[in-house]
């Protein structure tokens, strides 16, 4: 797994750059997603913005996801594709206590390792927020198809149908 990290102390202290901005593809191999989260096929493409935080310590880091992940909905059971696009805000700090994360006014911090700044895991951490404990292919998901409401259900949605009903 080959993780991209950032050293802000060598872009900003030694090289003294104003800002940082790049844009890099991060390989599904290399993000690391966990299985029973969802499936990420595609790379995901991140663009990143960094500068010196103007509010105090550390810096101000600004992302921005573009690409999907593959969930499979808690109601029907189909797989379904879900947009991770978006951009995010942190503060990332030195020696960051992990405690103060209890906080909510510290939410949006990070922790560098050393004056490193992690960036897969940081992405990695972003969509495991961004997927919901049970998501749903659409908002109002008719759940699993039945005989009655969609023809004959084959494959092995029938098997778990007929498990289903024989609940009821
Ligand atoms: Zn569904």
């Amino acid at each position: 797994m080959k993780e991209i990290k950032l050293d802000l102390k060598q872009i900003f202290e030694k090289e003294k750059q104003p800002f940082f901005r790049a844009e890099y593809e991060i390989d599904p191999a290399d993000l690391g997603v966990p299985a029973d989260i969802g499936e990420v096929k595609e790379p995901i493409k991140v663009d990143v913005y960094i500068v010196k935080n103007p509010q105090g310590e550390g810096y101000k880091v600004i992302y921005n996801i573009k690409g999907n992940i593959d969930l499979t909905c808690s109601r029907c059971l189909e797989v379904f594709s879900k947009d991770l696009s978006g951009e995010h805000t942190v503060i990332a700090q030195r020696g960051y206590n992990e405690r103060e994360h209890l906080r909510e006014s510290d939410l949006n911090t990070v922790s560098l390792e050393g004056d490193t700044l992690n960036l897969t895991e940081l992405v990695r951490e972003q969509i495991i927020l961004d997927v919901p404990y049970k998501p749903l292919c659409h908002p109002e998901c008719g759940g699993i198809k039945t005989e009655e409401n969609k023809g004959t259900v084959a494959g092995p949605f029938a098997q778990l149908e007929k498990l289903l009903k024989g609940r009821k």
